[in-house]
């Protein structure tokens, strides 16, 4: 209606201007990768603000990751300025955290609940498991995890699934008995798994009408992306908060909270928020976590009326990826045929790579990334994907050893290291007094001489007096332990008692004249708990190498906690915690680091790069073997070798290996089934030097053995007879990288030298960069090529 803005619109093609401009109850957009889905959704954000429309705190968008929120937020931002704040941009777990903390105290919990991550779940799971000898009945801690799981994202609870149960199955028996046990094990601890954080909502929103209606009436517009890979009980989230809202509810709601009165409809009812959802059937790929394409085949059913608008362009990828990415997956069956196109042009071929082994592949890659960077685009632009986190090992050798300088996204991220959960749970302890999890984990930590049978002993105690294991330890007086054992677990909980006393304001607290006790600082609570236990302390005092890295860990944690309160000066010990177990894998990412990114397939959905590694393209890795007795599994890796290809913008390549290392042994690997859906004229096939004598040709001999239905031949015969020094998959990679044995910090080169490398065989030096243990020298080597070398570690002699 002409309120908006010129630049709201321009460059938008006639279906995304369309998307952004409709004003109906209902959207959904469904399009092909790269096609502006996103786009689309945030400027419909920034339209509806800037035509006055809606006010930011009207909106809801549901983004996957807190890196997309984040990445959204700016965009909007950029078109609206400052009115992008106070909008409520997040993952959907997030939204809930956010929801959860204000209204928990209906059901029970209480605002400091603590949220288990997949790790603190299945350390409650183990711990059930043992107690139920569940083993015996084939209960492993994956097995009642997964069911467990599964059964949130359906919206079940113990109650409603005793309620389909066969009780003459005591398989089934037990697993109820697991169910019922795990779950009230949460609800005594004050805590909430990842799973319940969307489904505790949903319950919420049902049993409690007036708050229901709360969120109702202030959410307007929700907006989701990548909406094939919601979950029922996502779904069942969105459905709830789009509903309108009865006239006696709103009345009630309105007056309650002193609150203007909203727009009713004829009937007196708030009527429900409009609802845009945009997705991708050919990118869903989390059908394991319950996500189910269904909801975008039946949006429509559900939400009658609504608008479908298709997007068939692709502004990211050239025509051979795009044509590439299409192949293969016009071979799921089920699914709308749709093509891409662009105007970007056919761009470079595709580039295939097969490497006698994974270090080989790992080789090619650091190869091209330095040629690529040379031709001037930047690290930051690269990213290297795999199926299994494995994988990366070799990559991070290889990438450590040509000074490249990558990133790990996801993996044992820093909040995974032991000693950080340890700090964190010493939080955590402090935040919520009722999480025995939390508190079993650091009792002994650092040492102090309470063992497994003096946990026992309290927790005895604690489940006879009916009260909480953190009650125990004060009262560790009375259980008859030893003298100073029993002093040990006193004063332990003394430290806590005391730490926590600080973390709220004290009641005479004047935030306007400054008197009495304001709340301590995130960072200050956990330098009084490292520096009152001792912590830090003791890991610097230890003999233990690894010990004194993990001091630098959790020294890094505090800076973290201080970098927290700088960015919200009023963040709260909970706001931190909350923070820190909702980062997701693509969090990590950092577009300014200049550094290549790894990361896995699922991780990379949604993003994109100028150039693009896709590794480990071969059977059980791509399909995975787990995923090939599943129904519908080899058609799920399919998409994710799809979501894969459709990163690219500019550059692809695809690698594989012969053999690859895999639980400690070396297999023989054959080329992905995906392979030969790629047409042969869009891939350029590269192998290793060594292999190039052994055997011309434009594709691995096994992609053809496979073409014509053998398998690889005598691949067997030819991993057997390896050119020395290779494969070197057996070189234990932690020593590696901790203790390096050759040290050639002192050897003198520059350009001009000539080198003699293990593996690369001779070769001049053209140039060296970098100091000190950072030294980097550029080789041009005689057979194998130009490549950089870190030179304190490298294998190398001067001739
Ligand atoms: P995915 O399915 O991978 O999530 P998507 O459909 O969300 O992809 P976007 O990320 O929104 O796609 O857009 C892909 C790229 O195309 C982005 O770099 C975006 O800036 C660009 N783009 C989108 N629409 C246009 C347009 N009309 N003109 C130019 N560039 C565009
Ligand atoms: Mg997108």
């Amino acid at each position: 209606d002409g309120a908006f803005d010129d630049a709201l619109l321009r460059g938008l093609n006639p279906q995304q201007r369309e998307a952004v401009e409709f004003r109906g109850q209902s959207l959904l957009i469904v399009a092909g990768a790269g096609s502006g889905k996103t786009s689309v959704l945030t400027r419909r954000i920034a339209g509806l603000l800037q035509s006055r429309e809606a006010f930011p705190s009207q909106i809801l968008a549901i983004t996957f990751t807190n890196k997309a929120a984040a990445e959204m937020r700016e965009r909007v931002h950029q078109i609206v300025g400052n009115e992008a704040e106070g909008m409520w941009i997040s993952t959907f777990h997030s939204a809930c955290v956010r929801i959860l903390r204000r209204e928990a105290e209906h059901f029970g919990f209480t605002k400091s609940f603590t949220i288990y991550d997949s790790a603190d779940s299945r350390a409650l799971l183990k711990r059930i498991l043992k107690e139920l000898e569940a083993d015996q009945y084939g209960f492993t801690v994956s097995s009642a995890s997964g069911k467990i799981s599964k059964l949130k994202n359906e919206l079940q609870d113990v109650e409603s699934y005793a309620r389909g149960a066969n009780f003459s199955d005591p398989a089934e028996v037990m697993f109820l008995e697991i169910f019922r046990r795990y779950t009230q094990a949460l609800s005594k601890a004050n805590a909430f798994d990842f799973d319940d954080l969307i489904g505790q909502t949903v319950y919420l929103f049902r049993a409690f009408p007036v708050v229901a209606a709360h969120y109702r009436r202030r959410f307007r517009h929700i907006l989701v992306d990548e909406y094939q890979d919601t979950n029922h009980a996502q779904y069942s989230l969105i459905h709830e908060l789009t509903r309108p809202v009865r006239p006696d509810i709103a009345d009630e709601v309105e007056s309650a909270g002193g609150l203007v009165k909203t727009k009713r409809d004829s009937l007196g009812a708030i009527p429900g928020a409009s609802l845009t959802v945009v997705g991708d059937s050919d990118q869903s790929i989390y059908a394991f976590r319950g996500a189910d394409i269904r909801n975008i085949v039946e949006f429509e059913r559900d939400f009658p009326n609504s608008k479908v608008i298709l997007l068939e362009q692709n502004y990211r990828s050239t025509q051979n990826i795009l044509d590439a990415a299409n192949a293969v997956i016009s071979n799921n069956f089920d699914r709308k045929d749709k093509k891409l196109f662009t105007d970007i042009g056919k761009g470079n071929k595709i580039v295939g790579f097969t490497g006698y082994s994974g270090h080989d592949e790992a080789q090619f890659i650091a190869d091209e990334i330095t040629k690529m960077h040379d031709e001037g685009i930047a690290y930051k632009d690269m990213a290297v994907f795999y199926r299994t986190n494995a994988q990366t090992r070799a990559l991070e050798e290889i990438f450590i050893r040509s000074a490249l300088p990558y990133r790990v996204l996801g993996g044992t991220k820093f909040y995974e290291r032991a000693e950080i959960k340890d700090a964190m749970a010493y939080l955590i302890a402090v935040a919520n007094p009722s999480d025995p999890l939390a508190l079993r984990r650091i009792m002994n930590v650092p040492k102090r001489g309470i063992g497994p049978a003096t946990e026992t002993a309290l927790q005895s105690w604690a489940d006879a007096h009916d009260t909480s294991l953190r009650d125990a330890v004060r009262n560790a007086g009375e259980l008859g332990l030893g003298p100073k054992v029993t002093g040990e677990i006193l004063e332990f909980g003394s430290i806590l008692d005391e730490v926590m006393a600080t973390v709220t304001a004290s009641d005479d607290w004047d935030p306007t004249t400054g008197t009495g006790r304001a709340a301590a600082k995130v960072s200050d609570i956990l330098i009084a708990l490292l520096e009152k236990t001792k912590f830090v302390e003791t890991l610097r005092a230890s003999r233990d190498a690894q010990d004194e890295a993990r001091a630098e860990n959790v020294e890094e944690l505090v800076a973290v906690t201080k970098e927290f309160q700088k960015n919200n000066p009023d963040g709260t010990l909970l706001d931190f915690l909350t923070e820190v177990s909702l980062v997701a894998a693509a969090d990590d990412l950092d577009d300014s680091s200049g550094t290549v990114s790894l990361m896995t397939l699922h991780t990379a959905k949604g993003l994109e790069y100028e150039a693009v590694f896709l590794t480990g393209v071969e059977e059980d890795l791509l399909p995975h073997r787990m995923s090939a007795g599943e129904p519908g599994g080899p058609a799920e890796e399919r998409r994710l070798f799809y979501v894969g290809i459709t990163r690219a913008r500019q550059r692809l390549f695809i690698s594989l290996a012969m053999t690859r290392a895999a639980y400690g042994n070396v297999n023989v690997a054959m080329p992905s089934r995906y392979l030969q859906e790629i047409p042969a004229d869009l891939i350029e096939w590269r192998q290793s030097p060594g292999m190039a004598n052994s055997r011309g040709g434009t594709e691995p001999r096994a992609l053809n053995a496979r073409r014509d239905g053998s398998a690889w031949g005598s691949s067997l015969r030819e991993a057997a007879a390896l050119p020395p020094g290779k494969p070197k998959e057996k070189t234990q990679w932690a020593n590696m990288v901790t203790n390096v044995v050759r040290d050639n910090s002192a050897l003198e080169l520059s350009a001009g030298d000539r080198i003699r490398h293990t593996d690369f065989g001779e070769g001049r030096v053209t140039a060296v960069t970098g100091e000190g243990a950072k030294r980097v020298a550029e080789v041009q080597f005689e057979t194998a090529g130009r490549k950089r070398l870190l030179i304190k570690i490298a294998p190398i002699e001067k001739v």
